[in-house]
């Protein structure tokens, strides 16, 4: 899946950081990443050199960041949840 991570899938990856720093640091760093994302997509309307590029990081560095966040819920909570905001959007694709 990811060609050079050796250590371990994306989800052992992130849930070994949660248990590493805590969920309390980790849910801290979601934020800051979140900002940079809103940055970088300001940067993208804007028309900046490179700002392409610079929201692929921060929406990568987010993704990592939401991943171990879900990595404290159980598979059924975050299926149920995926399943109901799925639903929501699929809803709105016919509806539109
Ligand atoms: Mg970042």
């Amino acid at each position: 899946m990811i060609g050079n991570v050796t250590q371990g899938s994306l989800e052992e990856i992130c849930e070994k950081a949660v248990e590493k720093w805590g969920f309390e640091r980790q849910a801290n760093h979601l934020q800051e990443e979140c900002g940079e994302l809103i940055a970088a997509i300001s940067h993208l309307r804007r028309k900046r050199t490179g700002a392409r590029e610079h929201v692929l990081e921060e929406a990568t560095d987010v993704k990592i960041m939401v991943e171990q966040i879900l990595s404290t819920f159980t598979k059924d909570e975050k299926d149920d949840m995926l399943k109901v905001k799925l639903t929501k959007t699929f809803k709105k694709l016919v509806d539109d």
